[in-house]
């Protein structure tokens, strides 16, 4: 296990941001959250509280932890220039944008010379973010969610970043209690290609009557031990969500990965899944 680094910068305080924060504060790390306005400053302070505050009543902070003291030892600032010298990691949790995200971590890049870079993309080419920043010093660090309790983290490693620098960011992952894998930069990583992949199949089968969504459901989580089922974890991440994995799957690695009709039939249809009440399955 290596140390964490005394000072962490996390661009973007939303759903990730405020769990990847939580997780680095709470594991002894002073952080400083960079949103874009004022506004979004408070929402990203209310939901760090939250998220600890939760973690703490579950019983899943050690008994004691003083929860105002971690928020207060939190900053929230606009802008990645107001990120403190000496910052030792910057990740950023910004929406889905190459552009967007260049540009934050071009600027972190010249704000803070000495930090490992990290994007939190979920889809994205993390060569491409990285284009035009140092090369070695960018890779991907993709938490899941919910951060706090989701144990993997999977390091996408483009080809000009170093061992060393994969050992001491798989040795800050174990210090936040999580496992690190590593992943080249291809399309979908390991975790969405396989993911999406299996989540198709399952619509299709689905399309050609094969069983039920309860039955494939249920055949996978007592058949092969999966928490969730196939549609049903479709429900929970999204059916939009998916679709737009799937396209970008598609684009680059060809028709296996092409969606279904019944995938953009329900997105037509706003049936999103857990978030709109309704997908594979019903969601009261
Ligand atoms: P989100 O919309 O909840 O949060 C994004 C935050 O970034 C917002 O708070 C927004 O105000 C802030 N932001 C936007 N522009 C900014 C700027 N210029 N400077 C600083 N902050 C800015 O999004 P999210 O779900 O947290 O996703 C963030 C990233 O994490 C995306 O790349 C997403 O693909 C990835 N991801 C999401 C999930 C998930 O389940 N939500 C899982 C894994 C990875």
């Amino acid at each position: 296990m290596t140390d964490l680094p005394t000072r962490v910068g996390v661009v973007g305080g939303g759903t990730m941001g405020a769990g990847i924060a939580h997780v680095f504060v709470a594991s002894g790390a002073e952080v400083t959250i960079v949103e874009s306005d004022d506004d979004r400053v408070a929402a990203a302070r209310q939901a760090l509280e939250r998220s600890l505050q939760g973690a703490a009543d579950r019983g899943k902070l050690p008994e004691g932890t003083d929860v105002e003291g971690l928020v207060a030892r939190t900053t929230v600032v606009t802008g990645v220039a107001n990120l403190p010298s000496g910052t030792g990691l910057v990740v950023e949790a910004v929406p889905e944008r190459v552009d967007l995200k260049q540009e934050i971590l071009g600027a972190a890049a010249e704000r803070c010379p000495d930090a490992v870079l990290a994007t939190n993309t979920s889809s994205l080419s993390v060569g491409a973010i990285g284009r035009g920043l140092p090369p070695g010093r960018l890779l991907g660090m993709h938490f899941f969610n919910p951060v706090p309790a989701q144990r993997l983290v999977e390091l996408i490693r483009p080809p000009e970043v170093g061992d060393d620098l994969v050992e001491q960011v798989r040795g800050w992952v174990e210090a936040l209690g999580k496992t690190a894998i590593v992943v080249d930069d291809a399309p979908g990583f390991a975790t969405s290609r396989l993911g999406v992949a299996v989540g198709l199949e399952a619509i299709r089968m689905l399309e050609e009557g094969v069983a039920s969504a309860e039955d494939i459901d249920t055949g996978m989580e007592l058949g092969y031990r999966w928490p969730m089922g196939p549609l049903k974890l479709t429900d929970v991440v999204g059916l939009d969500v998916r679709l737009a994995i799937a396209e970008h799957l598609a684009e680059e690695l060809g028709d296996r990965f092409a969606p279904p009709q019944l995938l953009r039939d329900k997105v037509a249809r706003g049936e999103l899944g857990r978030k709109s009440g309704q997908g594979f399955h019903r969601w009261d």
